[in-house]
């Protein structure tokens, strides 16, 4: 899959603070330091981190890809639950 791995590293590049908020949470899943969550909506194990404020990568929400993918089309209003970035 050469053109998604080309759009994904166009991404990175376009989202420099975004990818690295995604590698701080790989690794505190790898470490033990973050535990990861079942979907907030429907309780599916299968999880997206979605990050609601990127400068604190840690604080994430777990989402299943249906209701991430939701969430970022349709926007938080739909969602019980906020975190709001302090900044
Ligand atoms: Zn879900
Ligand atoms: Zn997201």
């Amino acid at each position: 899959m050469i053109e998604s791995e080309t759009r994904q590293a166009d991404w990175r590049r376009a989202n420099p603070q975004k990818y690295d908020a995604h590698l701080a949470v790989q690794r505190a899943l790898k470490s033990g330091s973050l535990a990861r969550g079942v979907c907030e909506v429907c309780g599916v194990e299968a999880v997206d981190a979605h990050h609601d404020c990127y400068d604190q990568p840690l604080q994430v929400r777990w989402l299943c890809r249906q209701h991430h993918t939701r969430l970022h089309h349709y926007g938080e209003d739909m969602f019980p639950m906020t975190f709001l970035c302090p900044a």
